[in-house]
């Protein structure tokens, strides 16, 4: 692993402790929203952790997108 790489799976466990679960924000409508693939996405600000980074995370289900691919 070259120096000053993190794996994406480290990062966004990490990621994961920066923001409270947020499936009290769900319902019935919005869990099928996101099971169809249409997730609330909200950019979070992660410059602290990983320069020149951005992550985002659905407002409605526990999913984490970072740099172009989909995480639980
Ligand atoms: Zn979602």
């Amino acid at each position: 692993m070259p120096e000053g790489e993190t794996r994406p799976e480290i990062l966004i466990a990490s990621l994961a402790r920066l923001w409270p679960n947020r499936q009290h924000e769900s319902n019935w409508l919005k869990s099928l929203a996101c099971r169809l693939g249409m997730h609330r996405w909200q950019e979070l600000d992660i410059g602290r952790l990983v320069p020149n980074e951005k992550a985002s995370f659905c407002r409605w289900c526990t999913k984490i997108r970072f740099r172009g691919a989909v995480y639980e």
